[in-house]
């Protein structure tokens, strides 16, 4: 393969699940994943006839949030459409979806050094899903279908093709995952399917403006595997291309068992649908006033977040960006550093400690803790027990350390006396150590943690090593 002969071209369209207690035309609450197949159902998501579906305000509040956030154009009018098709788990046959008046349009995210033009955001409904049972053997096949995600809400957030490589494409999703979690507009949760990434994804001699034939990857729900599929499929275009034969336009599946995408269908195209007005839902006109309170209350969003933690608390760019990735660490780093803990120092509690746990203490327990651990009151290894029980039980680290006795043990007579004793006890550790061999120190301090726990370990090291030598 020839990599530099050819330049990847990656759009992608990325639905996601507004945070809304109700679906989005009828009342039925948004069912757990774990809960019984429909029975959170209602004659508006299962298609009756007569029945008049009624917009959720909070998903279009969502949408407008969104939207905004990407610097998108809100127009003034906006309606829904019906999407037609047929399939098994769309009960009316079709889905009400945004064509050509989308509540969004022209905006842009940047992403690294790439600022990725948004086409448009627009909202419409899930379908439901499909349970296949039976066995291969005895061609025993049957199918249910299971409506409680039919009619939940949906937005479509769909790029421009500005993404050229599969690392772009991962991060551009993750960052939009950032940004919905900030604005509160969806939990954006990829495993719980809140986040479907659909990359489409051509490629062209490089130099070339023309875009080449391009194959979409539907519903991937994992950062890992939009990498992957996306990697596997430059491959698979560049050898189709390069052997002389020519990419059909088609959607394709990711196996992830298997690593590799294969054919689902033809590429359908808009005329397939017969798009028409939704007549149930009259236009909606967008009131002004609302979309500018809805701009005046955006919260500071990511990538000024991220520029601001570098200048104003020096923290490094790597540091930033993992804390900014998720808001509540940020707001907790920004909690503890008020409270008057050091940065840095912070910043390492929260990424090495905190961020893998996911469990986060206030801002005033870390500060505090951050200072305990800094002034030598205890050690490191202490700090993390401190953590979690102070996490647990909400009391904080002061009390903790006052009823453990955690408190270290700096006091270099005190210290020269255990040290003493410790080479006493280990005649044989004492007598290679001074032979040269160093690795017997491990012992001697191994034994003098048996002896004090909470001794400090730095001093107690240069204690054994002057009485030593
Ligand atoms: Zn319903």
């Amino acid at each position: 393969m020839s990599d530099r002969d050819w330049e990847v071209v990656i759009g992608m369209e990325v639905h996601v699940q507004p945070r809304t207690r109700s679906k989005m035309f009828c009342g039925c609450a948004i069912a757990e994943l774990n809960a019984a197949p429909n029975t959170h159902v209602c004659e508006i998501c299962l298609g009756m006839p007569g029945v008049l579906p009624v917009p959720n305000k909070a998903a279009i509040e969502a949408c407008l949030k969104t939207a905004l956030a990407l610097n998108c154009e809100i127009p003034r009018h906006t309606k829904f459409d019906r999407k037609n098709y047929m399939y098994p788990d769309l009960p009316k046959g079709y889905q009400i979806s945004q064509y050509d008046l989308p509540m969004s349009l022209n905006g842009y995210l940047v992403v690294g050094a790439r600022t990725v033009r948004i086409r448009r955001v627009h909202l419409e409904e899930d379908t439901g899903k499909l349970i296949h049972a039976g066995d291969k053997l005895h061609k025993a096949w049957e199918s249910y279908v299971d409506l409680n995600r039919a009619g939940v809400p949906l937005m479509e957030i769909v790029s421009e093709p500005d993404l050229r490589s599969a690392d772009e494409a991962r991060d551009y999703a993750m960052e939009l995952q950032t940004l919905l979690r900030t604005l509160g507009a969806s939990n954006a949760d990829m495993e719980k399917g809140q986040l479907r990434a659909e990359p489409n994804i051509s490629i062209r001699r490089a130099g070339s403006e023309e875009l080449g034939v391009k194959t979409e990857l539907k519903n991937i729900n994992s950062f890992r595997a939009l990498h992957r599929a996306i990697l596997y499929e430059v491959e698979r275009q560049t050898q189709v291309l390069e052997s002389g034969g020519s990419v059909v336009q088609e959607t394709r599946g990711w196996s992830e068992s298997e690593q590799r995408t294969f054919s689902q269908r033809s590429k359908e195209f808009a005329d397939d649908y017969r798009y028409f007005p939704e007549p149930d839902i009259p236009p909606l006109e967008l009131d002004r006033a609302w979309i500018e309170e809805l701009r005046a209350a955006l919260p500071e969003l990511p990538g000024a977040r991220r520029g601001r933690l570098v200048t104003q608390y020096a923290l490094s760019s790597s540091d930033a960006a993992r804390i900014v990735a998720d808001r509540s660490l940020a707001d907790l780093f920004e909690e503890a550093a008020a409270a008057g803990a050091p940065a840095k120092q912070t910043a390492n509690w929260i990424v090495g400690e905190i961020a893998p746990t996911g469990k986060l203490p206030s801002g005033k327990n870390l500060a505090e803790l951050v200072r305990l651990v800094g002034d030598g009151s205890i050690t490191r290894d202490q700090g993390r027990e401190v953590l979690m029980e102070s996490v647990e039980t909400g009391r904080t680290p002061a009390e903790i350390v006052a009823e453990h006795g955690y408190a270290q043990l700096s006091d270099v007579s005190e210290l020269r006396v255990l040290a003493e004793a410790v080479i006493d006890s280990n005649p044989k550790a004492a007598a290679d150590f001074r032979a040269g061999r160093k690795q017997a120190m491990q012992a001697l301090m191994a034994d003098l943690r048996k002896r004090a726990p909470q001794a400090n370990p730095k001093i107690a090291n240069e204690l054994l090593l002057k009485l030593l030598g």
